[in-house]
């Protein structure tokens, strides 16, 4: 991989488990609390933007939103 490719990769992943995913009003309030877009909120729930999600600030507005333990954030880099 070149230098410039290893600054596009995405560097966290995000899971969010069942039922906290298919719920609407959870969707609607990760919309609301992620400033960079990283979550769509639809009728089925929400929806994770991997093209975001290397714009991810660590801010874990997200996890405290959630249900405790629904939401992992997963760093896939070192340090
Ligand atoms: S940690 Fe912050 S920036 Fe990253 S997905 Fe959660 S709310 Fe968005």
């Amino acid at each position: 991989m070149s230098p410039a490719e290893a600054m596009d990769a995405v560097f966290i992943d995000i899971e969010l488990d069942e039922p906290a995913k298919s719920d609407p009003e959870l969707a609607k309030k990760l919309e609301e609390v992620c400033t960079v877009g990283i979550f769509k909120a639809s009728a089925a729930g929400t929806e994770i933007v991997q093209g975001q999600l290397d714009e991810c600030v660590l801010c874990y507005l997200c996890v405290d939103a959630c249900p405790t333990g629904a939401m992992r954030i997963i760093k896939k880099y070192e340090n």
